[in-house]
């Protein structure tokens, strides 16, 4: 049995780095960065005011003073009238400061009428300090920082910092294209009637959508029989896939179409984890002979959404040039329970106010699909560990 890093190992190796393109910021959000951006505005790019209210110099104010109102500074003002001794000017947030003033005192600390009044003649203060309700240029970011790092994935919040230090378009990564094939005959369309025997196809919806959270574009996501002929077939269809991800039939019983058909391409190994023990992956080639990475996860729900968390999310992040998504946190265990010896286990937890505890009682059980959607993380129990104790510590992958 291999290790679950020795089979990640495996998986990255699959991985070519997808070429980037340069798109509008307000695009693309959950693809990678694939440059740092050096700031070329400081933000904010000029001190400013705070709050709405008065700008004056702060040697003024000591003892609370009455000071003679000159001028009127609003956001976007093309100037800013300077101010001497004993003078103040109204100043609304956002603008810039005038020169000679280095404090803000807000209008609601005045014994001025907040809104839209005339500029008053003068206006009474109190005791303020140098700088207050200031923002000092550049206190964010200087100019020719790196405000945002290549390998960050793109968020609404990444391109708002990227407007704001001077960029309308980024270079971001393709994302990584992937065909879902969920195998098995017994597969019915979810919503459809179940026959005898018949189960709904969970895993296609479960990856499809999994396979978009991790920054990647979903070609396709069907079920498809345990027929050698109808799996070769759709295997050929998803021939503009980077990544073909399969569920089922790599497990040691008879009518393994996954196994039947690429046995001889890729590997068939048996990871020591819990749930997700069968797994498979490796090269195969489309008809015009482009390589594709194949993945093949177990049958099982649970094995699937296991699977996807620890293997195709570092894969499709290694087609996309980042690692940066790969964090667990250390959170204690609410409660204990058992885990099979010489196996990692990956169970689904809930984060209560004393730490985590199993999302069902019944575990980490493969086939708990209608109760997975309770959990929020997967903690990781390593294999060495037979009995997890209330106060351990454990790794978990946060999942919601
Ligand atoms: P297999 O590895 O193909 O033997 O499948 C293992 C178990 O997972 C069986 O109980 C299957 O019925 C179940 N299973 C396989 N594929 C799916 C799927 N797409 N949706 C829900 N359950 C599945
Ligand atoms: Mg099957």
């Amino acid at each position: 049995m291999l290790t679950v890093e020795d089979y990640l190992a495996r998986v990255l190796s699959l991985a070519t780095a997808l070429p980037a393109e340069d798109c509008p910021i307000d695009s693309g959000f959950g693809r990678v960065l694939d440059e740092d951006l050096p700031a070329r505005f400081a933000v904010p790019p000029f001190d400013n005011s705070a709050m709405d209210g008065f700008a004056v110099r702060s040697a003024d104010t000591t003892g609370g003073a009455r000071l003679r109102v000159v001028g009127d500074v609003p956001a976007g003002a093309g100037g800013a009238p300077a101010i001497g001794e004993g003078e103040a000017v109204r100043i609304m947030t956002g603008a810039p400061m005038p020169p000679g003033a280095d404090a803000v005192v807000p209008v609601e600390d005045t014994d001025q009428e907040q809104g839209d009044v005339p500029l008053p003649a003068s206006v009474t203060v109190p005791t303020v300090t140098a700088g207050k309700h200031v923002r000092r240029a550049g206190e964010d970011v200087a100019v020719g920082d790196t405000a945002l790092h290549r390998g960050q994935r793109w968020t609404p919040a990444a391109a708002g910092a990227a407007a704001s230090v001077g960029y309308a378009t980024v270079r971001l990564r393709r994302r990584p294209r992937v065909a879902v094939l969920a195998t098995g005959t017994e597969l019915v369309a979810a919503g459809a009637p179940l026959g005898f025997g018949r189960i709904p196809d969970s895993n296609s919806v479960l990856l499809a959508g999994l396979v978009e959270r991790f920054g990647g574009e979903v070609v396709c996501a069907r079920s498809v029989s345990d027929d050698v002929a109808d799996f070769r077939e759709a295997l050929a269809d998803a021939a503009d896939a980077d990544v073909i991800v399969t569920t089922g039939g790599v497990s040691v019983g008879a009518f393994e179409v996954v196994r039947q058909v690429v046995e001889s391409e890729i590997e068939f190994v048996r990871v020591a984890m819990q749930p997700g023990k069968p797994q498979a992956c490796g090269r195969v080639r489309d008809a015009d002979g482009r390589e594709q990475a194949l993945l093949a996860l177990p049958g099982n729900p649970v094995s699937v959404f296991v699977s996807a968390w620890a293997f195709l999310r570092p894969l499709l992040d290694a087609y996309q040039g980042t690692t940066a998504d790969l964090r667990t946190i250390r959170i204690r265990a609410a409660e204990g329970w058992r885990t099979p010896p010489g196996r990692s286990q990956f169970m689904p937890v809930v984060l209560t106010d004393g730490g985590v505890r199993p999302a069902h009682h019944l575990g980490s059980g493969s086939h708990l699909i209608a109760s997975l959607h309770l959990a929020e993380g997967l903690a990781v129990v390593p294999a060495e560990v037979e009995c997890v104790e209330p106060g351990d510590v454990l790794d978990v992958f946060l999942v919601r």
